[in-house]
């Protein structure tokens, strides 16, 4: 799978207390970003130059850096006879430093990693009953799956150089699962024990809810200027990442985006969070099982589609009831958060033909300012393995947001490299 990759290139960097930047890292990252905007299309030096204000000799000298550190790869020109021959054009690497990306789920490990380039380049799903299995035997095994990618990625000449797990709950400080509640998963340092276990690298680990890394993910990856939007992530839990003027919104303790438990009915049934009525009683995959007698499977979400395919009228009804649900819903937050979009992913992308239309009837009816700027509902890009990916591309926009660090640890780590290897060259 290919994901086109935009990238936060225009984004502003990220605040670095301390961190003078110097004029060279300035003018490293102004070209590294002019060469990721223009995509597939190689651009040449003289390109920069012109663009950018610097000087030939400044633009050569930077470049052979983003070289050496196969941040940038250089592009033979097309051969024309007769014609001129063209200058050697620049791109992203596909070699160098890549991200990881992991998620644990109650039905299914997932592993991937991306290039430079946004390009998934590795990705493997393990289904199983996860759910109740002890943290650590889970985390030894998706560590194995992580192990196994980062040595692939070496023999394509790529750097694993950070990795992040995706889980569905609640995490505290990008480390600690505070809360996963269909894992049955509390107060687990999932940071710390993965990081332990992934043996072949030293790769940083953080964890992130999987919606939020979805929401990135598909941030990432869309063609549009997405900035202000609810990606929804709907499989047994119902999730939500909320993005903001570009900018992914946690909350005061990182824990936003709970949408499963908001109430739709204040008399409704019990919920396990303790509360009555909740949103995923109504709407999650689990209460569309249930109200259909379908078997818990790890392919809940292909029988449910399945089902709606052949004309189930009792499926159609129940996924129009969740959609109506989910629906009104959106409305509310739309009518607080004004989005312009909202993103059904997870589960739902797979079951968005039948969820779109309720979804976007109840937005259409209940939003305020629907009128004058509807508000749109669509699958997500990435589909289910948005999370996956969306947790690869968060650590490939670290080096790209700043690529002069990518460099510095780099050179460490090269020199590092020399030293230790040096005994054996003698
Ligand atoms: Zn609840």
């Amino acid at each position: 799978m290919t994901v086109f990759y935009r990238g936060s290139g225009d984004a502003p960097s990220p605040d670095r207390p301390g961190r003078q930047e110097s004029l060279r890292d300035h003018n490293l990252t102004l070209i590294y970003r002019q060469i990721a905007a223009a995509g597939a299309r190689p651009v040449s030096r003289a390109d920069i130059a012109t663009s950018s204000g610097l000087t030939r000799a400044t633009v050569s000298r930077i470049v052979e850096e983003l070289v050496a550190g196969r941040l940038v790869a250089e592009v033979a020109p097309e051969q024309r006879s007769g014609a001129r021959r063209p200058p050697t054009g620049l791109v992203l690497s596909r070699e160098g430093p890549a991200g990881l990306g992991l998620e644990v789920r109650e039905n299914y490990l997932a592993c991937c990693i991306v290039d430079l380039t946004g390009t998934v380049r590795h990705l493997t799903i393990v289904p199983g009953d996860y759910a109740g299995q002890a943290p650590q035997e889970v985390l030894a095994g998706i560590a194995a799956m992580a192990d196994a990618a980062i040595a692939g990625a070496r023999e394509e000449n790529m750097t694993v150089v950070g990795a992040t797990l995706a889980v569905p709950g609640l995490v505290d400080g990008r480390r600690m699962i505070r809360l996963a509640p269909h894992l049955g998963w509390r107060d687990i340092d999932a940071g710390q024990l993965l990081a332990d276990a992934i043996t072949t690298a030293n790769v940083p680990v953080t964890v992130d809810n999987e919606a939020n890394l979805a929401a990135l993910g598909e941030m990432y990856a869309s063609e549009e200027h997405l900035t202000h939007f609810l990606y929804v992530s709907g499989d047994t839990t119902l999730g939500a990442g909320i993005v903001i003027d570009g900018h992914l919104m946690r909350g005061a303790r990182g824990w936003s985006g709970e949408l499963g438990h908001v109430s739709v009915d204040p008399e409704g049934a019990p919920c396990h969070c303790g509360a009555r009525g909740c949103l995923e009683g109504y709407a999650s995959l689990e209460t569309l099982r249930r109200a259909m007698d379908l078997p818990a499977s790890p392919e809940l979400v292909s029988a449910i589609a399945a089902q709606a395919d052949a004309g189930s009228p009792a499926m159609l009804a129940a996924l129009d009831r969740a959609g109506v649900a989910l629906g009104t819903v959106l409305a509310g937050l739309v009518n607080v958060f004004d989005f312009d979009t909202i993103i059904l992913g997870g589960g739902y992308a797979v079951l968005a033909s039948w969820l779109t239309d309720p979804v976007q009837r109840e937005l259409d009816r209940r939003v305020l300012t629907a009128g004058w700027a509807p508000v749109e509902a669509r699958p997500s890009l990435l589909g289910p393995d948005a999370a996956v990916i969306g947790a690869a591309l968060t650590v490939v926009d670290e080096v790209r947001r700043y690529p002069p660090g990518w460099l510095a640890e780099g050179d460490d780590k090269r020199s590092r490299a020399r030293r230790e290897s040096a005994p054996q060259l003698l």
